[in-house]
């Protein structure tokens, strides 16, 4: 295989696809490398697909494409030991097309589809193959050793859409060696089968809807990550993730925490009798913001979680901001080649980045920039506050014949107790600020 394409690009998840996609569309010649056997073989995630920018690539793929329900519910809610307190919103339009561009969908189907539909655009995806090396010659990235063999493959512009571990990027110095732990969460998921009408009485659910309820506190026994549980047809996707610092401080595994969430009284009903059909781990890459790595070199373009492009605030959003990156990375080799430039030099490529500026992906993330420092650097928020809050809020609703002048004064001495009130204020306030 030892020759030289317009556009290579390594990695057949939602960014390298989504670049697939439109660069085929527009006549530029593609590849692309997927080192698993088939697309989605070796892709994890928790199970919902923002859809927005797939529909912009691919205006039916709402009805095409293997969606398994429309999230209609979504529960947002902090743990303790055995109480809850969540926010439930259900929104009734979201039934109707295109269901708020929130699907939950089954990575190793939807890959394969959305590979399918690059190949039919006129795309070369080769599964079974990985990049093992950059081929850098002068400061400029020229192609990759493919394995299994000794060949090379040559191309222009290399796009790395690789995901988290970002191996090729750190090979060539976009990012340091060593990913950071305190912003690398790692995540186990399984998914549970049960019968579509048990799963839709347990989750209350009519017709494609569908749930997604994601959880703070007790999941992650009050560390700096989540619980989540999304509805598929026939399963349940359930999991959690957490920093790789807080993992190794907990000094437990994530089979450990995994057990431990899907226990708790809340979750223990919702998987009850169901059979275990996957089960899985990855990371996901939570610089934010302020830590992102260089996204661009001569010869070569990050796009999606290789660039560290996620949006990890209450929104937790990863497909669409790698499908948004793959656009951005698509368009500015297009817009290179319109123009005549040599498509992989440093001008062609310098409007990359500012691409992300300008649209949703880098607007969204700077947005919420101060979460990732703003919860490191404070952990007993995410870890005292939802047992304290949920205790606070059973004092409130518990019935006796104390008087309620009585009970709130109460809980004002716990949250004096538990947290100090002058604390409790400056943490409001910094949780307010970091959203801002
Ligand atoms: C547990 C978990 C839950 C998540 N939940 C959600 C969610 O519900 N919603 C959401 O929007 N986002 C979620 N995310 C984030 C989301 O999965 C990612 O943001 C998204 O998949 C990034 O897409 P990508 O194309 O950049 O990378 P990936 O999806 O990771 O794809 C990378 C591809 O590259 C291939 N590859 C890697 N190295 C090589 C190589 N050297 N050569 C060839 N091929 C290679 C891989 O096999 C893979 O197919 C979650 C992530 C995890 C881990």
């Amino acid at each position: 295989m030892d020759e030289e394409f317009e556009v290579l690009i390594i990695g057949a998840g939602p960014s390298g696809i989504s670049a697939a996609i439109a660069l085929a569309r527009a006549g530029v010649e593609v590849v692309v490398l997927e080192r698993g056997e088939y697309p989605g073989a070796k892709n994890v995630y928790g199970g919902i697909l923002f859809t927005h920018q797939l529909l912009k690539l691919l205006p039916d793929a709402i009805d095409s494409a293997p969606f398994e329900r429309a999230v209609t519910r979504r529960r947002f809610g902090a743990l303790g030991d055995d109480r809850e307190v969540a926010m439930d919103l259900k929104v009734g339009h979201w039934r109707e097309k295109p269901y708020n561009h929130t699907m939950t969908a089954l990575r190793g189907r939807f890959d394969r589809w959305f590979a399918e539909q690059a190949e039919e655009e006129g795309a070369q995806v080769f599964a079974g193959f990985m990049a093992s090396e950059l081929l850098v010659e002068n400061g400029r990235v020229v192609g990759v050793k493919v394995k299994p063999g000794d060949d090379e493959m040559r191309a222009k512009v290399v796009i790395s859409g690789e995901g988290a571990q970002a191996f090729l990027a750190r090979q060539v110095g976009l990012m340091p060696p060593k990913l950071p732990q305190r912003h690398m969460i790692t995540n186990i998921k399984e998914v549970i089968g049960l019968p579509r009408e048990k799963l839709e009485d347990r989750f209350l659910l009519e017709g494609n809807e569908g749930v997604a309820m994601e959880y703070f506190g007790e999941p992650v026994k009050g560390f700096f990550g989540m619980g989540f549980v999304y509805t598929n047809q026939e399963s349940v996707s359930i999991g959690l993730g957490l920093t790789v610092h807080d993992l190794i401080t907990s000094k437990e595994t994530l089979n450990d925490f995994l057990e431990h969430f899907k226990n708790l009284p809340t979750i223990r009903k919702l998987i009850e009798g169901g059979e275990s059909l996957e089960y899985a781990a990855h990371m996901i890459p939570e610089y934010g913001y302020n830590h992102l790595p260089k996204m661009s070199m001569p010869g070569l373009l990050l796009v999606g979680d290789t660039a560290g492009l996620i949006n990890g605030s209450v929104y937790h959003e990863g497909t669409n901001l790698a499908m948004g990156s793959g656009l951005a990375a698509a368009e500015t080799i297009i817009a290179a080649k319109e123009a005549g430039q040599d498509i992989g030099s440093a001008e062609a490529l310098a409007s990359y980045k500012e691409k992300l500026e300008n649209n949703f992906v880098l607007k969204d993330m700077k947005k919420f920039r101060k979460i990732p420092d703003f919860f490191n650097n404070k952990p007993h928020i995410l870890r005292d506050y939802p047992k304290h809050v949920t205790q606070w809020l059973e004092d409130y609703f518990t019935i006796s014949e104390t008087p309620k002048d009585e009970i709130e004064r109460g809980i004002i001495n716990k949250v004096k107790k538990d947290i100090g009130l002058f604390s409790f204020a400056k943490d409001m306030f910094g949780v307010g600020r970091s959203v801002r």
